[in-house]
Order: C-alpha cells, then structure tokens, then sequence
C-alpha cells in the first residue's frame, strides 16, 4: 500500500480570547491538515499547527515546504514510518511542524491497515489519563479567576505561564496556588524568560506553593544552567524548548540537565522521534509529558495515542482546543472533567468535517 495523492488545507482558527506566554500573544492559528490517501483508497488526516516563537516555523513557511514533502511520500509504502521520517528530514531539515502532519497522516493510514487504533499499533494499551489546562500570563488576579474557571471546568490539574520577571512571577504563583487550594498540581511553565538567579529567587520564594514543577526556566541552549537550577531548587525542572528530538533528549541526559522532557510532535516532526525521545527518558530516568501547540482535537488525538502507548510520558498538556471558537474534528479525544478519552475504532479516530474542510483553501498534490 503506497501513498497515492496528498491534499493540504489550510485552516483559520480564531481564539476566544488572546493567549499570553513570555516570548509571545496569539489571536488565533493557521493551521494545516494534510490528507494522505493510499493506494486502496484509504485516507489518513494530521495536522500541523505552528508556533513561531517555538519552531520558528509560521503557517507561510509550513505551506512553502508541504509540497517538497508531499512529492517525497507520493508513491511511498505507508508502513515504512522511519523511512519516511528519514526521508523527510533530509528533503527539509528544519520545519519539523509540517513534517509532523505528514508523519502522523502515515502513522493514522498504518494503523487503520492494521485494524487497530493508533495507541495499539504502538504498543500499548487504551489508558484514561488526566489533563491540564493552561492559565495565560496576566496579572495575579486575572491568572488566580481563570485557574478557579477550570476547577470548575473541571480540571484538576493546572499549569501557568510564567517568565516575565521574578518578583512578578512570585506573586502570579502565590495567587494561583491561594486560588485553587492545596492539593490541585501546580506546574509553571516560564518559555525561557529567566536567567539561572531569577529562576533560583522565584522558585525559592514560592517553595509553600508546592510546584509540581517548572518548565523550561533559562535558554534552551543552557543546559548547564538548567541543570544549576534543578541542583539549587526543590522544584524538578521539565525541558521543553530544550528537547526537538532525539539528539536534544540524549545531549540532556548526558548533561544530567533536567528531570523531565516535554514532547511535542510539532518540535519532533512527529510520532516517529517522539517515541525515540520517550524510550531516551525512559532509559535515563526522565518521566516525560506530551504537550501541544495550538492544535484541535485531531493533533491532540495523535499526542493522546502516544501518551496511551508509553507508560513513560506521565503528564498530559492537551488543552488547545478549549482556545478555539470552532470545534472542526468529528472524533478525536473528549475531555470530561479533565479527563482525556481516546476514541475507539483504527488509526487516529479522527478527522476534519467535511463542512468545515469545505471553507478552507486546498492543495492538491499528485503522483
Ligand atoms: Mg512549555
């Protein structure tokens, strides 16, 4: 079974209200499927969803390069997945979102030919795990409000955005944690935006607050620091735009830099290293967690499989679609309660609507 034809779509998915981390706002994501069909007919969906500040890469960027990819897997067997990660990756070095969409297209029509859904074709077995949902950066008052608007939602995990200077940060900590009582996780995330004392002061002063931990303090180049601040605090320290792929999750191992790993397959190019940078955790001790960009339920049902596949990636931070004014997936992942379902049935279990494909610009490319 090889792959036939590939069309992409480009998908505008405006926010209900503006997101907020150290290094960026968004308003809302252009994001792009991409459609794979094989050679008998079948049809696998992925989707990739840029984050500039991130990847660096941009929906302009992704649509400049899905083509190169597109031509790279026509006429391709589907079930050679590391293959065409290979192949991929030395047709476009960079982008690793778009390759992501690409990969997790592959991966969907794999396991639909199997017969099985997605987390099954990789091993594992169906697991009902929890979520957190994200509090934007804004003042303490404003992050305390939203934090008690997901309790209520019913999320019982909650993780904030932090990063934009230390005394600052200690008072958005302290509120969140007044906010939502002792025994919610609290995790942090500060994108970057503090040095190795910043990041040693704010974590410190804030060790009542119990953070569950704190992601990515200091520049993702630093491992030396990230590792001066995991050996100075209480807090474990979670690598995130430190660890693309393989190489990064080694090289951080070695360093002893951090004690966890973010995956995210639009840093990874997809399932394929994703699974890598897990079984790199796994040997070295590192439990990892699977996040996202801006993703709807379809990416976020490839993240989930992932996660329901390796007991290793302990925490989820699945809440992209929450942001979105339109919901455009039929199947895909439910959340109740902060609770993350998987669908049953093969492959990804989810895709586009076709109303909703029907507004977005579409490229074909063929053999
Ligand atoms: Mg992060």
């Amino acid at each position: 079974m090889t792959v036939r034809s590939v069309s992409i779509f480009t998908a505008e998915l405006p926010f209900h209200a503006p997101f907020r981390i150290s290094l960026s706002v968004m308003t809302g994501t252009t994001n792009l499927f991409v459609r794979l069909e094989a050679s008998d007919g079948s049809v696998g969906w992925g989707e990739a969803s840029p984050s500039p500040s991130i990847t660096g890469d941009t929906a302009a960027s992704m649509a400049a390069v899905a083509p190169r990819l597109a031509r790279t897997l026509l006429g391709r067997e589907v079930a050679d997945l590391g293959g065409a990660h290979r192949a991929m990756l030395l047709e476009v070095p960079g982008n690793p979102t778009m390759r992501s969409a690409f990969d997790m297209a592959l991966h969907d029509l794999a396991a639909r030919k199997a017969g099985l859904p997605l987390f099954a074709f990789l091993g594992g077995a169906r697991r009902v795990f929890q979520t957190d949902n994200t509090v934007s950066l804004d003042d303490p008052d404003t992050m305390a409000a939203t934090a008690r608007r997901f309790l209520k939602a019913g999320f019982r995990a909650i993780k904030a955005k932090v990063g934009t200077g230390a005394s600052d940060d200690i008072a958005r900590i302290r509120a969140l944690r007044e906010a939502i009582g002792p025994d919610i996780p609290l995790r942090v995330d500060a994108n970057q935006g503090w040095d190795v004392p910043s990041a040693v002061r704010v974590l410190t002063e804030t060790t009542e607050c119990a953070l569950e931990y704190c992601e990515q303090p200091v520049l993702r180049r630093d491992h030396a620091g990230l590792k001066a601040v995991r050996e100075a605090v209480g807090v474990p320290v979670m690598a995130d735009e430190s660890v693309f792929d393989a190489e990064d999750a080694l090289a951080l191992a070695r360093a002893d830099a951090c004690d966890y790993l973010n995956i995210k397959l639009s840093k990874s190019g997809g399932l394929w290293v994703g699974r890598q940078i897990a079984t790199i955790g796994q040997a070295a001790g590192m439990a990892c967690m699977v996040g996202c960009m801006s993703e709807t339920r379809l990416g976020l049902s490839a993240a989930a499989h992932l996660m329901s596949a390796l007991p290793i990636i302990r925490f989820a931070d699945l809440d992209s679609h929450v942001d979105h004014v339109v919901d455009p997936v039929v199947g895909g992942i439910e959340i109740r309660d902060g609770r993350v379902y998987l669908p049953e049935g093969p492959g990804l279990g989810a895709r586009p609507s076709e109303d909703f494909l029907a507004s977005c610009p579409r490229q074909d490319i063929e053999a």
